[in-house]
This record gives structure tokens, C-alpha cells and sequence, in this order.
């Protein structure tokens, strides 16, 4: 089977990221001019986004990854993130954007900006392709006088695939947002 027919419906296209992302860029890149940045991204779910983004940054910013898991195989958070590779650059004085798939309960968010903190950011924002606000737990804020929450859509309360994001780290390599068929998940 064909990768596009695991898919029952779209809710994100390319095209729509695409724009969505360039928007975001703009706006991020008018905020952090002048602003030694670290953007950190969150693998695995985050690297098309990351690649995306950080192209719309015409800027002399650090680009990061952190690997932060929380999720196993299957679909519900066990709501204990644990970071299971670091960043390799020093994060202290600089303001850092964390970039990020999805954010859902909220608990990566929490613990990833405590960590920046404990690390010594002196300002950290969030971006997120996705957010659905049903599903929140954890109410986190960015941090600092340049802290910033950038959103680009606000996702309906289901299990997306694609653009990165993966069911049992399959179908990150869709270049859009999709809902599964139900007899994927049932396998
Ligand atoms: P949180 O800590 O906010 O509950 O969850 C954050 C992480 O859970 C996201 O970075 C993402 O990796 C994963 N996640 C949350 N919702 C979805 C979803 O609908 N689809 C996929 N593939 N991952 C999700
Ligand atoms: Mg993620
Ligand atoms: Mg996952």
C-alpha cells in the first residue's frame, strides 16, 4: 500500500504549512534581530519543521537538537519526558526558541523550558506547528522579556501523522498532516 492511502484525511497541506511557516518566520526573525538565539529543536517529531523554520530565519541564530521522549509506540503521553540526548552548545545569556511538533498535554514544553532555565537562557520561547489546547495538563510560559509563544494552527483533538510527527516512527516523511486510517491503528 502506497504511503497516501494509510491516510483517511488531510487536515494540514503542504501548501498551507508552507505558508503558515513563512509567516512565522517573519514574525520570529522582526522579534529576535539583534538577539544572540539558539533555536533547539525537539527530535524526532520536530526536524521537517526545524529544517523549515529556520530557513525563514535570515539571521545569525545557533540551530540545536534536544531529544525528548515520552510517548513509546503507541498514542497517549505517559507524561514523564525525559531528555534522552542533549544540546551540545552552551545556552547561558542567550534566548532560546524551542521548536516543536505538537504540543498536547504540555508536559514536554514544561519540562523543556525548565531545563533552558536551569541551563541559564536568559529569555525562552516556544514554536509549535500544532497545538491542541483540549488536551492541555501542564500550563507552561515562555520565559523572559523576549519569551514568546508562537502557535501556527491549532489542531482538532485527534492523533495527527506527518510533517514529522509519526505513528510507531512511521510516516514522518508525509509532507503534510493527516489523520490515519482506523485499521492502521488497530494492527
Ligand atoms: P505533550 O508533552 O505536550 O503531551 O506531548 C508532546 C509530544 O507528544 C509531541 O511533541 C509529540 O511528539 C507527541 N504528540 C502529541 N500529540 C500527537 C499527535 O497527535 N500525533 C503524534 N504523532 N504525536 C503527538
Ligand atoms: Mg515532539
Ligand atoms: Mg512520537
Amino acid at each position: 500500500m502506497a504511503l497516501d492511502d494509510h491516510i483517511e484525511r488531510v487536515i494540514f497541506t503542504e501548501q498551507q504549512i508552507s505558508e503558515r511557516v513563512s509567516e512565522l518566520g517573519s514574525e520570529i526573525t522582526r522579534d529576535c534581530i539583534g538577539t544572540p538565539t539558539v533555536v533547539v529543536g525537539v527530535a524526532t517529531g520536530a526536524i521537517l519543521f526545524l529544517a523549515d523554520i529556520v530557513r525563514n530565519i535570515p539571521l545569525p541564530i545557533t540551530v540545536e537538537i534536544i531529544r525528548v521522549e515520552s510517548y513509546g509506540s503507541g498514542t497517549v503521553s505517559n507524561g514523564h519526558p525525559t531528555i534522552s540526548s542533549d544540546l551540545k552548545t552552551d545556552v547561558q545569556g542567550c534566548h532560546v526558541m524551542l521548536v516543536e511538533d505538537i504540543v498536547d498535554t504540555g508536559s514536554t514544553m514544561s519540562c523543556l523550558i525548565e531545563y533552558m532555565k536551569s541551563k541559564g537562557a536568559s529569555s525562552v520561547s516556544v514554536c509549535t506547528l500544532l497545538d491542541k489546547p483540549a488536551r492541555r495538563k501542564v500550563h507552561f510560559k515562555p520565559v523572559g522579556e523576549k519569551g514568546k509563544y508562537y502557535c501556527g494552527f491549532e489542531c482538532p483533538d485527534e492523533f495527527v501523522v506527518g510533517y514529522g510527527m509519526d505513528y510507531a516512527e512511521v510516516y514522518r516523511n508525509l509532507p503534510y498532516v493527516g489523520v490515519l486510517k482506523p485499521e492502521i491503528y488497530k494492527r
